[in-house]
């Protein structure tokens, strides 16, 4: 799309080496990069490629340090490189890399899950957040017998046919629609409403009635930016999901052991039938998961006859890794994240408010973004209606002064234990001017 070169001038701060691997990556690879948002084309420039991570720090291939504000995209919730969570995975790797048989990890992650999440009785171990959640839909069409899936407008649950629709993170960063190569069939069965709209799904029940096997929702929305659930909201979804012989699916994958111990579900307290999670549970490596009532697990193969599957499901590695990460997730770790989080979300309204940006910093636990606009986001439509222009002069100061935010207007942004005063002073020290910059930007 060109921008990349409009960013090599406007930007006085360069990265040849990363662009050198950046063009060799665009040969081999589309786009350059393996998830899109990672390219940096909504906010131009050269995407940094990273070398190593430690603590709240990330350097990249020119050398270049970085306060980490991505955490990659949630995993890091104790920092970079963390000794217990390296070691491990080097031990589990000493013992091989993966057996396609059962083995005692998987046992101890699942048993973990089922005793942090109450509403988890049952939990199948998966590779990725989009397999959890494809596999939840499958399972909650099965069980109920009945095709059609209820989500909302903003909210993402990774790359599954059916829930593409009106998607967010990459699907909202790049304004898509909807995207090629999903048919009319797959995404027939889906019904997209409002986020945070509670008679829209009343009204969906009634025009649908005996035909919407779920409704899936992101736990707390960071996909579009982070935008809370109002007050009943989720209490709502499981009130009429029960009433009307439905299943409601909470997906945590981003929320799950990020904002609390027991997740989203932690905080609010909202039983689900089914929820699904990725991230924090990998301890950097791919696990995820997805999990809830006996009864209706009960229906997965071989226990039952819907059918899911994964080679690596369960991989040794990854489970050993995430195992540990979850076993340090304490509540000290969670008050030491929730603390950090709210200091960078406060100086960063501050140094917004004091360059006179219009703004709102919304927080769900410790996630946290921003949007440049006049007054709250409850809705994808009022997210997408912010001066995104604005934060894309925001997020190239900060990267030029050291600090690597989500390249998006659309992503939540992550803060890790590790996170300690060196590194919030190094995001106060750059906030102003970045806020500056903000305040000058003109719309493209
Ligand atoms: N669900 C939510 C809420 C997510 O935030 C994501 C990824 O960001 C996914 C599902 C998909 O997870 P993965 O990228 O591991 O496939």
């Amino acid at each position: 799309m060109g921008f990349e070169n409009i960013a090599l001038v406007s930007y006085p701060y360069q990265a040849p080496v990363s662009q050198t691997l950046f063009d060799r990556a665009a040969a081999v690879t589309p786009g350059g990069v393996n998830s899109p948002v990672r390219a940096f084309r909504a906010v131009g420039g050269t995407p940094r490629f990273m070398v190593s991570g430690t603590g709240p720090y990330l350097t990249d291939a020119d050398g270049r340090e970085y306060v980490d504000l991505v955490c990659s995209w949630g995993p890091v919730l104790l920092g970079h490189r963390h000794p217990e969570i390296t070691a491990a995975a080097q031990e589990a790797v000493s013992r091989g890399t993966s057996f396609g048989a059962p083995g005692e990890g998987e046992v101890a992650l699942a048993e973990e899950i089922v005793a942090r999440v109450a509403p988890v009785e049952q939990v199948r171990l998966v590779s990725s957040g989009t397999e959890a959640t494809m596999s939840a839909i499958r399972l909650a069409r099965g069980f109920t017998g009945r095709s059609k899936v209820v989500k909302f407008a903003g909210c993402y649950h990774g790359h599954v046919d059916a829930l593409l629709a009106a998607a967010g993170s990459g699907v909202a960063t790049f304004a898509l629609p909807d995207t090629p190569g999903v048919t009319g069939a797959q995404a027939s069965d889906t019904i997209v409403l409002p986020y945070n709209d509670l008679e829209a799904v009343r009204t969906a029940f009634a025009a649908h009635p005996d035909e919407i096997a779920c409704v899936i929702t992101e736990a707390s929305p960071g996909n579009m930016g982070v935008v809370p659930p109002l007050p009943g909201f989720n209490q709502g979804l499981a009130d009429l999901c029960r009433d009307n012989g439905a299943l409601f699916v909470s997906d945590e994958v981003m929320t799950g052991f990020r904002v609390s111990r027991a997740g989203w579900y932690g905080l609010e307290g909202v039983s689900p039938d089914l929820m699904t999670f990725g991230k924090v549970m990998g301890g950097g490596f791919p696990a995820a998961a997805f999990g809830g009532r006996a009864d209706v697990m009960g229906h997965l193969a071989p226990a039952g006859p819907v059918y899911q599957a994964g080679t690596l499901s369960g991989n040794p590695v990854a489970t050993a890794a995430g195992l540990t990460q979850l076993r340090l997730c304490t509540d000290e770790v969670y008050a030491t994240v929730d603390r950090v989080a709210a200091e960078v979300s406060t100086l960063v309204g501050q140094a917004l408010a004091e360059a006179g940006v219009a703004h709102r910093v919304q927080v769900a636990g410790n996630m946290f973004s921003v949007f440049f606009t006049e007054s709250a986001v409850t809705t994808y439509d009022e997210a997408r209606a912010q001066q995104a222009y604005r934060f894309t002069a925001f997020f190239h100061s900060m990267l030029s002064q050291g600090v690597y935010l989500p390249p998006s207007a659309f992503e939540s942004w992550f803060v890790s234990a590790a996170h300690d005063a060196a590194a919030v002073e190094r995001i106060a020290a750059a906030l102003p001017a970045a806020a500056r910059a903000a305040a000058q930007a003109e719309p493209e």
